[in-house]
């Protein structure tokens, strides 16, 4: 299997056109799914699969955000703010296949919003308002920052390693709003006294990692509701390691949005937790064993 990149020094060069919200909110989403039949191709390989025909990406300086000429300095013109957490995991631009110069990333453990993001964030609103149409909180399943919250709300005489030290402690507590909100929306669910408590742990990090994008969508978009209020709209989704997928739901069907509008109010933050423990119980039923579920439900 090959992966050809192309340059043709002579081909009509052409600057890509990202002129709306919609254009920016698409290419996102149309560059996670280049990245993940990338993978996709990649493992198929790995099983035996058919090399298949070379994949040839076209590049040339313009539309990879570098100089044309040695000495040149591009002009900053990222066309989205991305806010997502520091996992090497979930690198942005490659999980959007993106390149130079197209996206303004803030990178932060559980993708929290704090005083230096926000400054950040205002930075980009204030200097590069011509080139931005969107705002990002990129979440992801399996998060570092998610699963140690969680387990400060289940097991509080663990918090104690974190609560004496402040810089950890801030990022924790500030997922705690996310941990609370999808957990009372998962017992609201399946009832407060879940005798699995690994499959009750594993859930709410799963649950939490989506709430946990929500909110901070939610205070970004209030934020520019204050400051900037005819700055690009925010929006919100999930990377998941298993689907390879930005997304919105745990469930993804053709009408789920695959990065969603930040939230406008506390009640649709709720609104949206409980959506999201909905679609995680459905997953769950269909793979886990019949017995599991029976526990879970006793
Ligand atoms: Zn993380």
């Amino acid at each position: 299997m090959d992966v050809i990149y192309r340059y043709d020094p002579f081909a009509p060069i052409t600057a890509r056109q990202i002129p709306d919200f919609k254009a920016a909110v698409n290419e996102l989403v149309q560059g996670n799914e280049r990245f993940k039949q990338l993978v996709h191709r990649m493992q198929e390989r790995t099983l035996g699969g058919d090399a298949g025909e070379p994949i040839v990406v076209p590049i040339s300086p313009m539309t990879s955000g570098l100089p044309l000429f040695a000495g040149a300095v591009p002009a900053q013109a990222p066309f989205a703010v991305v806010l997502g957490c520091s996992d090497a995991r979930v690198p942005t631009e490659a999980v959007f296949d993106q390149s130079f110069n197209d996206l303004f990333v803030l990178r932060i453990a559980g993708n929290v919003l704090g005083s230096e993001c926000l400054g950040s964030l205002h930075y980009a609103l204030r200097h590069l308002k011509d080139s931005l149409k969107a705002i990002v909180v990129l979440g992801h399943s399996k998060c570092g920052a998610v699963t140690a919250a969680v387990d400060t709300h289940l097991s509080p005489d663990a918090y104690v390693n974190i609560a004496c030290t402040f810089p950890l402690r801030s990022l924790v507590d500030q997922i705690q709003i996310a941990v609370r909100g999808a957990s009372h929306a998962l017992e609201k669910h399946v009832g407060i006294a879940l005798p699995n408590k690994t499959l009750y742990r594993s859930l709410l990090v799963g649950i939490t990692a989506y709430v946990n994008a929500a909110v901070s969508a939610f205070e970004l978009q209030r934020e520019l509701s204050l400051y900037a209020s005819d700055g690009p709209q925010v929006v919100f989704g999930v990377y998941e390691f298993e689907s390879l997928r930005v997304q919105s739901s745990p469930a993804l069907t053709p009408e789920t949005p695959r990065l969603r509008p930040a939230p406008r109010s506390a009640e649709e933050l709720a609104k949206y937790a409980t959506e999201v423990v909905e679609a995680m119980m459905s997953l769950e039923d269909d793979q886990l064993e019949a017995t599991y579920m029976l526990t879970m439900r006793a």
